[in-house]
């Protein structure tokens, strides 16, 4: 169980048909504005967590750019937010979007190994580069490790060197390094240092170095937030003068803002169980199953009808048993009918979710603060 959602979601969660998806945006723009005072290095949202037009359209005065990783994003984000500053990153680019890219006004390119450079080069349009390096560095605690095919080892860097002296057009900016996802702000300081350290013996001249994203989000404690403030003094203290910094940040800027909202269409009790069956399912909210969470949510009791106080879990409308949004919950009361509001909806939600299985209804889509 969390917190209600703010009034104004609140509102509509209890007049819009259901399900539906309600971005809290006024919510948004505080928390990225908070973020954005605390952190004194660049910001590019990872749009993949959510490209939604209107969430990018309110983070935008909040961030320095956005990072996409397709060309699919790449021509989305252009379209929803012409002359933002973009990086263009991901694995296994194709010739036809490196050609979407390059040359085209996108402020860099993260290469992900010799042979993408080499494709690159041969374009020969002047194109700023950050080489993506997977650097075997310690990190405790992370929710998933960015290891296997994700950017080069140390060692393949000095194969992009020999690319890059064959083109001038290209220019070598620096190193990029998302390493880990779901860090705390002192693990993931550790990391940075580990980075820098690393970056300052490999490169000299202008230094440039993105960071990455994987500021944690913590789904058993709704209310908590990621420490921007101690994050963001680290890495003030960890920066050289000659440095610039970036960060990549998706799930830790949205995820608050979003709610996915539906209701109670079966109560029973199942070999001792009480089970609630939602309209809708994690065909909508995929978030739970993929990180093996409880999705937190709140009840907003729409009456007095028949309910359970016990311990409930909560089931959307699909035919396995994998369509599960939390286990075993303890509940003050859920009752037929009851609108049910899922928190921490506004990243790696709608956007990874199979919605066409099983084809029922697609959720509403609300957005509550001024646009
Ligand atoms: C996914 C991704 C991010 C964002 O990660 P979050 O965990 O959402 O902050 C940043 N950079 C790269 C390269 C990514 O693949």
């Amino acid at each position: 169980m969390t917190a209600p959602p703010p009034e104004a979601v609140r509102e509509r969660a209890l007049s819009t048909p259901l399900p539906a998806y309600v971005y809290d945006l006024d919510g948004l723009r505080a928390h990225a504005a908070s973020v954005r005072a605390a952190t004194p290095v660049e910001i590019f949202y990872a749009a993949k967590a959510n490209p939604d037009p209107r969430v990018l359209t309110a983070l935008a005065p909040y961030v320095d750019g956005v990072e996409v990783s397709s060309g699919g994003e790449l021509a989305h984000v252009r379209a929803a937010l012409p002359g933002a500053r973009l990086a263009f990153g991901g694995p296994g680019k194709t010739d036809e979007e490196l050609a979407s890219a390059a040359g085209t006004g996108v402020d860099r390119i993260h290469v992900e190994s010799p042979r993408e450079l080499e494709r690159l080069a041969a374009l020969r349009r002047e194109t700023d580069v950050l080489l993506r390096v997977n650097l075997p560095v310690a990190i405790s605690g992370a929710a998933l490790r960015m290891s296997g095919p994700f950017g080069m080892d140390p060692e393949a860097l000095g194969a992009c060197l020999d690319i890059l002296e064959q083109a001038p057009w290209l220019t070598l900016r620096g190193l990029h390094a998302h390493l880990a996802s779901g860090l705390e702000a002192e693990p993931l300081l550790e990391v940075a240092a580990q980075v820098l350290g690393w970056a300052r013996t490999w490169m000299d001249g202008p230094k440039e170095v993105n960071l990455g994203g994987g500021m944690a989000v913590d789904y058993r404690n709704p209310g908590a937030r990621f420490d921007w403030a101690a994050y963001g003094a680290g890495l003030a203290s960890l920066r050289r003068p000659e440095e610039t910094l970036r960060i990549e940040p998706g799930r830790a800027l949205t995820a608050y803002c979003g709610w996915y909202v539906t209701e109670v269409l079966d109560l029973k009790r199942s070999h001792g169980e009480w089970y609630a069956v939602l309209r809708g399912g994690t065909h909508h909210l995929r978030t739970p199953v993929t990180k093996g969470h409880d999705q937190p949510f709140a009840v907003l009791p729409t009456g007095k009808r028949p309910g359970a106080s016990d311990a409930v879990t909560l089931v959307g409308q699909l035919c396995t048993p994998k369509d599960v949004f939390a286990r075993q919950v303890p509940v003050d009361r859920i009752a037929l009918g009851d609108v049910v509001a899922f928190a921490l909806a506004g990243a790696y939600a709608w956007n990874i979710s199979h919605h066409d299985f099983l084809m029922h209804p697609k959720p509403m889509f609300e957005y509550v603060g001024h646009e």
